[in-house]
């Protein structure tokens, strides 16, 4: 079994280009109100926040949601999928709650077993 070497620490990729280290998210952050303008490190406030549903887009041009570039490996051959790509996906791939993070997010479109989001 083998990880693509994920540039992010999200597991994301991007369904176009397949690149993992140019993906940027809208996020919603804190900013310190200045006299000049704004600045995002004197909030002191690591939130950032977003989810699956949050515009993302990569510099090969593709955009998207965060939903689309999320993976999911096949439990079987180990492949890793886009969400757009299993087969019958979205099974928990939009809602996912901390009970049914064992669900599976799709079907693995070579070998038809099951994949799971990576997290
Ligand atoms: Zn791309
Ligand atoms: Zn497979």
């Amino acid at each position: 079994m083998s990880y693509p070497d994920f540039q992010n620490e999200f597991s994301m990729r991007c369904p176009k280009c397949k690149g993992t280290a140019t993906i940027d998210v809208q996020a919603l952050v804190y900013v310190r109100l200045l006299r000049d303008g704004t600045d995002t490190d004197a909030s002191g406030s690591e939130e950032r926040e977003w989810n699956d549903e949050s515009a993302a887009s990569c510099a090969c041009g593709f955009q998207g949601k965060v939903y689309d570039f999320n993976t999911s490996q096949c439990e079987t051959c180990g492949k890793i999928w886009n969400a757009g790509e299993m087969t019958n996906p979205g099974t928990n791939a939009v809602e996912r709650t901390a009970e049914d993070d064992a669900g599976h997010t799709g079907e693995c479109p070579e070998c038809g077993d099951l994949c799971y989001q990576l997290e």
